[in-house]
């Protein structure tokens, strides 16, 4: 091995990651190719660099380093699960025990032993489950809810659980469902209808609700007016569902067709309720004077056909722009 060879090998390896990165000038790139096709000793240096470069030893190593770390997470968070569950069967074990010897039932012992699963829906459930945690602990704590209401209406004589039980789902419907359902497999023909579905559940629990309530206080004439205004509500409800999810016209459109609807019902919506739960034939805008801004009724009227106006013009704008720029 000559000098200059000797040299050329030490001038090849400085520029190696150069040439590995297309970063060498075209005179280099050429020396280099040329001299690892005569030099065994370089192309190995090159056949290293090219499996071991720093790029894939940080990558393997962050992944690898991270994938630890979560699997240490996911043990951490199974063991504190368990501790807690362990804590919470301490008030439960005590409770029974006093239960069984003092001979006062078992009714707050299952009070009590309901609460600890409200309890560990929301803290061991999230913590020891790996998939659809949110999912597991809306429906666990639900059903412990509703145990606990179970149970202590029993405590009380009974008669009153499917009052708080019907309110209370459809209450927690409103905030949990559209959650619950977004992380539910449905069958195919139903996946696309989720919206809908949310929409269905929350208007049969609305009803369901009014019923219940007024059903169990014997307020017939309640229950009427209820229904009515629920109705004038959800059939709003379900025309701008219907205009968002289903007419086939741009955004600007649909959002001022939504705009107008919403104005309108809001103008109107005493006037209707008036007619069919009163038998009352008025017309709010009719008492509209500008210049009078203490009476009540004028107020009322006077706000209403602001509404009227101001959706208008806007929801106008909205339906003229979504025309122009329609495609
Ligand atoms: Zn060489």
């Amino acid at each position: 091995m000559s000098k200059d060879q000797f040299n050329e090998c030490d001038v090849v390896q400085d520029l190696l990651p150069l040439y590995y990165d297309n970063a060498c000038s075209p005179a280099s790139k050429k020396m280099v190719e040329q001299h690892l096709m005569t030099c065994e000793k370089c192309k190995k240096t090159y056949e290293a660099l090219k499996n071991t470069t720093i790029d894939t030893v940080m990558k393997n190593e962050s992944e690898g380093i991270l994938e630890r770390h979560a699997k240490k997470e996911r043990n951490m968070a199974y063991k504190a699960g368990i501790v807690i569950a362990l804590l919470l069967m301490v008030p439960v074990v005590i409770t029974f025990i006093v239960s069984m010897s003092s001979g006062g039932g078992l009714g707050v012992f299952a009070v009590l032993t309901a609460s600890m699963l409200l309890v560990a829906s929301l803290s061991v459930v999230p913590l020891v489950s790996t998939q659809r945690r949110m999912i597991k602990s809306i429906l666990a704590s639900v059903t412990a809810l509703l145990l606990i209401f179970f149970f202590v209406d029993r405590m009380n004589g009974g008669g009153e659980f499917i009052l708080w039980t019907i309110p209370t789902i459809f209450g927690l419907s409103v905030v949990f469902f559209p959650l619950v359902i977004r992380n539910i497999t449905l069958p195919p023909i139903l996946s696309d209808k989720k919206a809908l579905i949310t929409l269905a559940w929350d208007t049969l629990w609305l009803f369901l609700t009014i019923f219940e309530v007024c059903n169990h206080s014997g307020d017939r004439e309640g229950m009427r007016a209820g229904y009515i205004a629920a109705f004038i509500l959800m059939a709003g409800v379900w025309l701008v569902f219907w205009v968002a999810r289903y007419l086939p016209v741009n955004g600007w459109i649909k959002a001022g067709t939504i705009l107008i609807i919403s104005c309108i019902w809001m103008a109107f919506t005493n006037d209707v309720y008036a007619y069919f739960a009163e038998h009352k034939k008025q017309l709010t805008i009719l008492s509209t004077h500008f210049s009078d801004w203490t009476n009540h009724i004028c107020v009322n009227a006077n706000v209403c056909t602001l509404i009227l106006i101001f959706g208008g013009i806007a929801g106008g704008g909205l339906l003229v722009y979504g025309m122009i720029n329609r495609k």
